[in-house]
């Protein structure tokens, strides 16, 4: 997609430090990373959200997420880590082409501090699930 700095690192546009390339995915690391090591899966063709990809195109993706993660973990020897898909704006979407942060995390290591939950109201558990259902028919 023209103007997408994603399409234009898959192009060669743009220079990357990959770690891992096929015929469908891309992966490197992060420019700006929140550890070391933190990298980017994301397909070579073009699409913004993950509700908007072809099925095909993200079991590709899928497929090599897992083995992409592991060498990143292995190689950072990281206690865990994060595998984070942000889509939209209000999600912290910035680059608008499909992408999968893996955060090679430490124990104890600062870098997600707060995870916001909450209890549902008694009843509205199932109102949400009842609408979400609707949506998947
Ligand atoms: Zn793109």
């Amino acid at each position: 997609m023209d103007g997408c700095v994603f399409c234009k690192m898959v192009k060669g546009e743009i220079p990357v430090v990959k770690v891992y390339e096929d015929e469908a995915v891309l992966a490197f690391l992060d420019i700006g990373p929140i550890s070391v090591g933190h990298t980017l899966v994301i397909p070579k063709e073009h699409c913004a959200r993950l509700d908007q990809c072809a099925p095909a195109m993200l079991g590709r993706v899928a497929s090599s997420l897992g083995k992409i993660a592991g060498a990143v973990a292995g190689a950072m020897e990281a206690d865990g880590y994060n595998v984070l898909n942000n889509n939209g704006r209000a999600a912290g979407q910035v680059v608008e082409h499909l992408h999968f942060h893996i955060i090679p995390r430490k124990a104890n290591d600062g870098v997600f501090t707060q995870w916001p939950s909450f209890e549902y109201e008694q009843g509205r558990i199932e109102n949400v699930a009842e609408k979400i259902r609707r949506n998947l028919k």
